[in-house]
């Protein structure tokens, strides 16, 4: 596929989506994660099931678990508090929606009270939002909170040509001036950033648009950066590994990449590690390998390799 890719396009690959229940959480789950502090602490992370993100990137899957319709009031309280009843205590709540937490048909802006009432025990909280979704609605949210508050925010490449083709609709000046938003509201931010998005070709291509990335988000304000190995599995990225237009990256690609943004010694870097075994052929080190990796993400430090006979 040569010219940019429309939404119809994109929407006519997909597979089925999964039938969801409004008042309950996608999912959720309890993990440490380092901090900006140093610290290490207790993280529970809400996979809020919401309304579907009005943009369509080529390369997102997270559509899956999402509603056609506004989700209803009062509904997004009511998973959370599903959740945190059945999570441990932890000092840190990500609430991640499969797409925009300002977006007002996913999460609706009356239920914000009922949010930060219910997260009033925690230190810090982060949400995920598209950087054109910008406005006085955040410092609005953030007041109410008692925690610190941070903001996850996609911006996957920076590379010139495949940047417009994700159509995530974004420009590097969108995401700094969102990220300088956020700063000046005294609001943290990470970024989301794909290794092997498509549209780059070959490891070395991808290596070094992946760190340019990294140093770019970075170089905007942010405070860590998460590198996502970018997936298929949503129909359109099957058609366009197809084509040549998308290739997976490796496992030890996406080590490398990852001790390399680590050496940048820039901030903290984590590396996505769910689904691995989707970029390794090996069933001897994947394990080990998983757990490098996560321990690395604990650390912020370069662990030794694993040996293995695939190497
Ligand atoms: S903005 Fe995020 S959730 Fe929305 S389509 Fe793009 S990647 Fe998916
Ligand atoms: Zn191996």
């Amino acid at each position: 596929m040569t010219n940019h890719i429309e939404n119809k396009t994109i929407i006519e690959y997909r597979p089925p989506k999964a039938e969801m229940n409004p008042w309950r959480p996608h999912c959720f789950l309890n993990e440490p994660e380092r901090q900006r502090d140093g610290t290490v602490k207790s993280v529970n992370t809400i996979f809020l099931t919401n309304r579907e993100c009005p943009f369509k990137c080529v390369m997102c899957d997270l559509w899956r678990h999402t509603l056609e319709k506004p989700t209803p009031k009062g509904a997004i309280p009511a998973q959370i508090k599903y959740a945190l009843d059945r999570l441990p205590n932890a000092p840190v709540v990500k609430l991640y929606n499969s797409g925009n937490f300002f977006d007002g048909k996913a999460i609706p802006r009356d239920d914000y009270r009922k949010i930060a009432q219910l997260l009033s025990e925690v230190e810090h909280v982060i949400v995920e939002n598209h950087p054109k979704l910008i406005g006085p609605f955040i410092p609005e949210f953030r007041d109410l909170l008692s925690a610190t508050f941070e903001i996850a925010i996609g911006l996957e490449t920076i590379h010139p040509v495949a940047m417009p083709r994700l159509n995530k609709q974004i420009t590097r000046e969108n995401f700094s001036e969102a990220v300088r938003f956020l700063t000046s509201h005294n609001i943290s931010s990470r970024a989301f950033i794909l290794l092997n998005p498509p549209f780059l070709k070959g490891v070395v291509e991808n290596r070094d648009w992946c760190l340019k990335t990294v140093q770019f988000a970075f170089d905007s304000g942010v405070s860590s950066c998460s590198i996502i190995p970018t997936r298929d599995g949503n129909g359109i990225m099957e058609k366009l590994r197809e084509e040549g237009d998308y290739e997976p990256p490796s496992i030890s690609s996406l080590e490398d990449v990852f001790e390399e943004a680590l050496s940048l010694n820039r901030g903290r870097i984590f590396c996505d590690v769910w689904d691995l075994h989707r970029f390794s052929e090996c069933e001897q080190c994947i394990t080990e390998r998983k757990e490098r990796l996560q321990n690395m993400n604990l650390s912020q430090e370069i662990s030794p390799k694993v040996q293995c006979i695939c190497n």
